[in-house]
């Protein structure tokens, strides 16, 4: 009986990956189990030190340079095959919007329970989730009761936790003979040198407020400031002022930063879905009855192109000193 984390990579091991092997690492000691991790990708040999004090014992580490990039032929497979080797009591991977795909296809494959999105998770005989329902207005808690149990944890709502544990065993293992259908042979960022919308921990959006396309840049500087992504509300996505890429919200992603700064987005129930559980949310409006300040830590009224300029002044100074 154990636990089991997925950790996910891009190249490099992902901070949901640690995100979530905190977690997991705090229900194997509620619950009394081991905990044990599953890495895909093309190395990991060289990243086993940032995997020190969560507790695992063994890292089973499936390298090769087919599946650098996630394949569902290539990945699902071999998880369930590991889980029922191991007899893994609870799975836990992360909801990125890869980890989504993937643990939605593990679960279907070994017929487990799944919660998706989960904000908080516990042990108490089974496995305890927390996820926001109805675009935030409700906190549903969920218990697992039969196994394998499995969840997917929202990036950024986890804080990184290590304990004195030292790097846990590196088990290599053969990658199993796969037919691949589908191969990813290249990630193309849409720009380069932008950093991913969910697991940023700055996030600047911009909505209808920005006035149209060419005013883009006012956000784009300011979140260049404060080394954040630039989001945007369904308004400025649907006008085709930004790629939906964007879009944060109900439809679009659902982010959990450190901070959320909405420049001139009025604060509509579908864009919180996607932002409400941001640690601090500011926000800037020139309406003082906008919605967004009914939930924001720290509100400016007042023009945003005025406002945004000023504070991204005021960040380069702080950061030049
Ligand atoms: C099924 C469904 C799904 C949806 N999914 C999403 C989603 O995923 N994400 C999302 O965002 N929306 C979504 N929506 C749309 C949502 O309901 C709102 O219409 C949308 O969020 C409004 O975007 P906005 O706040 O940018 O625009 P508006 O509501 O028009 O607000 C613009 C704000 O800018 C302020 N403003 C104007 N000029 C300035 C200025 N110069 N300086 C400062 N402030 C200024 C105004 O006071 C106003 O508050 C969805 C709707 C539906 C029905």
């Amino acid at each position: 009986m154990s636990v089991l984390v997925l950790l996910e990579q891009r190249g490099e091991l992902k901070p949901c990956a640690l995100e979530a092997a905190t977690i997991a690492g705090q229900i194997a000691k509620a619950s009394g189990m081991a905990l044990n991790a599953c890495y895909i990708g093309q190395s990991l040999s060289d990243q086993a030190e940032s995997l020190k004090g969560f507790g695992i014992e063994k890292v089973y580490a499936y390298e090769n340079a087919s599946l650098s990039h996630y394949s569902n032929d290539g990945y699902v497979p071999i998880v369930r095959d590991l889980v029922n080797e191991l007899g893994a009591k609870v799975i836990i991977g992360s909801s990125s919007a890869l980890g989504k795909e993937f643990c939605a296809s593990v679960a279907a494959r070994l017929g487990a329970e799944l919660v998706q999105d989960a904000i908080g998770l516990g042990w108490d005989g089974g496995l305890k989730a927390t996820k926001p329902l109805y675009a935030g207005k409700v906190i549903s808690e969920t218990k697992i009761t039969t196994f394998p149990a499995m969840a997917s944890v929202r990036p950024n709502v986890i804080s990184i936790e290590r304990n004195g544990d030292g790097a846990p065993e590196l088990v290599k293992r053969d990658m199993p003979q796969v037919s691949l259908r589908t191969v990813l042979k290249e990630a193309a960022q849409a720009t380069a040198g932008t950093i991913e919308l969910t697991e940023a921990k700055v996030v600047v959006s911009g909505g209808r407020g920005i006035g149209g396309p060419e005013n883009w840049p006012v956000i784009e500087d300011l979140a260049k400031a404060l080394g954040a992504a630039a989001g945007a509300s369904r308004a400025v996505v649907d006008a085709g002022w930004v790629h939906h890429s964007h879009q944060v919200g109900q439809t679009g992603k659902v982010v959990s930063p450190d901070i959320y700064v909405a420049c001139g987005i009025s604060g509509a129930i579908q864009h919180q879905a996607g932002m409400r559980t941001s640690k601090i949310i500011v926000a800037i409006n020139k309406d003082p009855e906008a919605n967004i300040f009914k939930i924001c830590d720290y509100g400016i009224v007042g023009d945003l192109f005025e406002v945004c300029p000023l504070l991204a002044a005021e960040v380069r100074k702080v950061r030049a000193s």
